[in-house]
């Protein structure tokens, strides 16, 4: 397998000032895995569902060649369920509940296949079973990241013992802060360096991304989209798209890995288009690259 990603599969109830949607399908697991598929056709999926939901999203992800042998669908169990409301910038949000249901009593277990991945995908859990998947699989060649508050709060600990196992940290500016404990972004990457991971990504929102490695810091900007409906997962398909063109390329150069916060960032603006995970599943290769070369004319500028 090149490319294991392990994550929340979620039924989320979305509120921004302009309209609503209740148990559409997400999780970061869904999102990361959607956004890659468009990379590579070698992807293993680990998580757990309950046997309320829908089958054809089941059925979507088989058909994009994701293997979901690692995918535990639980008799008579409910699915995560994550409710969360946008404020009027449409950047900021409050979690108005989390449900963990079948994700309380969840070991993931790596089918044998999947333990040579060469490139592996944590997504937002519990730092503890991100730690159970990473002590499952042989030796990746990279371990990318993320995490939420909602475990930062909890279980500070454990996520400090996962860190020392990550490659590349992928968080969001509040996340940054509240790791490390230090207001300033770039400050705060830097302590995040210390504890572990070679590599850390701040995403800002609309104000693009950070990637800092060691003395390096590059910086790119978000793709200006005017009519944002529903922010939901950005940050979990900057994720796919990252991990996507690096087990794609199979590259861990830092040119590459700029050239993979922008493919991040490219499916990280389809999927604010539109609700959930509906702009990012009917997407295509050209309509990625075409966006991905208007990164570079939004950042190109003359000496003279
Ligand atoms: P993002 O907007 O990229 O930060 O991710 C949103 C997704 O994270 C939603 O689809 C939620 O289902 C999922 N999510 C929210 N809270 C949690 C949590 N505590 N653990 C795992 N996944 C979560």
């Amino acid at each position: 397998m090149n490319l294991l990603v392990v994550g929340s599969v979620a039924l989320d109830t979305i509120e921004t000032p302009f309209a609503k949607a209740s148990e559409t399908p997400g999780g970061s697991a869904l999102y990361i895995s959607i956004s890659a598929s468009y990379f590579t056709r070698s992807i293993g999926l680990v998580g757990v569902v309950g046997d309320d939901f829908p089958k054809d999203v089941i059925e979507d992800l088989r058909s994009r060649g994701i293997d979901l042998k690692g995918l535990q669908i639980v008799d008579g169990g409910k699915t995560f369920r994550w409710g969360g409301r946008y404020h009027y910038d449409m950047n900021t949000r409050e979690t108005l509940f989390t449900h963990l249901n079948v994700f309380s009593n969840f070991n993931p277990t790596i089918p044998s296949e999947f333990k040579s991945s060469k490139y592996v995908c944590l997504g937002n859990i519990d730092p503890v079973l991100q730690m159970e998947v990473l002590k499952q699989v042989e030796s990746p060649k990279l371990v990318i990241a993320d995490t939420m508050n909602f475990w930062i709060e909890r279980k500070y600990g454990e996520l400090l013992e996962t860190l020392k196992h990550v490659n590349v940290l992928i968080v969001n500016d509040a996340e940054a802060r509240q790791i490390a404990m230090e207001p300033n972004l770039i400050k705060a990457g830097k302590k995040i360096l210390k504890l572990g991971p070679d590599v850390v990504i701040i995403k800002k929102g609309e104000h693009g991304a950070v990637l800092i490695i060691d003395g390096t810091i590059f910086t790119a900007p978000a793709y200006p989209i005017e009519s944002i409906q529903d922010p939901t997962g950005a940050g979990d398909s900057f994720a796919g798209g990252f991990a996507g063109w690096i087990a794609k390329t199979d590259d861990i150069s830092e040119e590459n890995l700029r050239r993979a916060v922008i493919y991040g960032s490219t499916i990280a603006s389809f999927c604010v288009e539109d609700f959930g995970i509906n702009k990012i599943k009917n997407l295509s290769w050209d309509k990625i690259q075409e966006r991905f070369m208007a990164f570079r004319e939004l950042m190109r500028f003359e000496v003279e």
